[in-house]
């Protein structure tokens, strides 16, 4: 008896001639073309989609609601992540307390660390506040590699994408056109909205802020705001009263009324602080999925920038 399975192919090493010998026994080419991406983030789930089209199926792992750094990994993680042909990745350490167990216990060597089928998406971005010194995680900072939240710069994002794009065209170069297409037009939705972000944010360069966690100097730097202390002492390390006195003070000094924090964060410390100083606090989605209209990579940038540009206005007045 004949039988003909799909599902595993094409992938890195599959000669062309056995995936046109699959599509003239019957699979149709859609099927047969999709690559398995897993995403270890929204955000790169959502760039994966936006370059990949219907040439691949893409599962993102951690939400956006959920912090990066410290994810549970559901048992559906090791079966998505073992049937994977691609597992892109954050990388600078971000996903160091969840992902290499996944990774070890997935036993799928495409994906491997190193392999064909593994795209750290750290290596072609801009990458803020890199360490000068001896930096140690026994310190408690979860940024030993510099800041791994860089994917909110939106030229971050285009480096990404085209990163993408070229790893998707080296693991299936068949439909490299379609890859080359969607990447082009995501850049050119993607600058028309930088050119409607910048607008927005134009009357409120060099405004003073609050964050709670390190998550934005990526996307301060590109949108003109300066954030001059954190509600945490340290990346990964838990308001402390006496840091808090020290917020507190800074913010009063220098006139700040504004505090961002990610939906994750316990907002009693925040609200403190805005009462003492008389300011507002803002949950704002640090990925796709923080919030429900930042759906997907350029309805993030729509929400934070709409939502920050707003509290703005009300604050400064401009
Ligand atoms: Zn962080």
């Amino acid at each position: 008896m004949f039988s003909f399975k799909v599902p595993t192919f094409p992938s890195a090493g599959v000669p062309a001639a056995m995936v046109l010998a699959a599509t003239l026994l019957g699979a149709t080419p859609a099927m047969a073309a999709q690559l398995k991406v897993v995403a270890t983030t929204e955000d790169l789930a959502s760039l994966a989609r936006e370059v990949g089209g219907d040439k691949v199926s893409v599962v993102g792992l951690a939400k956006g609601y959920q912090d990066p750094h410290y994810v549970d990994p559901k048992p559906s993680f090791i079966f998505e992540v073992s049937r994977a042909d691609l597992l892109i990745v954050v990388g600078r350490e971000l996903e160091i307390g969840w992902l290499p167990p996944l990774i070890n216990s997935s036993r799928n060597a495409k994906i491997q660390v190193g392999a064909n089928g593994y795209l750290d998406a750290s290596l072609t971005v801009k990458i803020m506040e890199i360490p000068t010194g001896q930096i140690t995680r026994a310190m408690g900072d979860v940024h030993p590699q510099g800041n791994p939240h860089y994917w909110l710069d939106p030229e971050n994002g285009r480096r990404i994408a085209l990163a993408i794009k070229n790893k998707l065209t080296q693991l299936d170069p068949a439909d490299k056109a379609t890859f080359d297409a969607r990447y082009a037009d995501f850049d050119k939705r993607l600058a028309e909205a930088e050119k409607r972000w910048d607008a927005t944010m134009a009357p409120y360069k060099g405004t003073k802020i609050v964050s709670f966690h390190r998550s934005w100097p990526n996307f301060v730097d590109r949108f003109g705001l300066n954030v001059v202390a954190y509600v945490e002492p340290k990346p990964g390390i838990p308001p402390s009263p006496a840091h808090t006195i020290d917020v507190i003070g800074e913010m009063k000094a220098q006139g700040v009324k504004l505090i961002i924090v990610e939906p994750y964060f316990d907002l009693k410390t925040p609200k403190a602080i805005a009462a003492q100083v008389g300011g507002t606090v803002l949950v704002l989605a640090p990925s796709v999925g923080g919030q429900k209209d930042a759906s997907d990579y350029i309805k993030l940038f729509d929400y934070n920038v709409g939502t920050i540009a707003a509290a703005l206005k009300q604050i400064t007045g401009k």
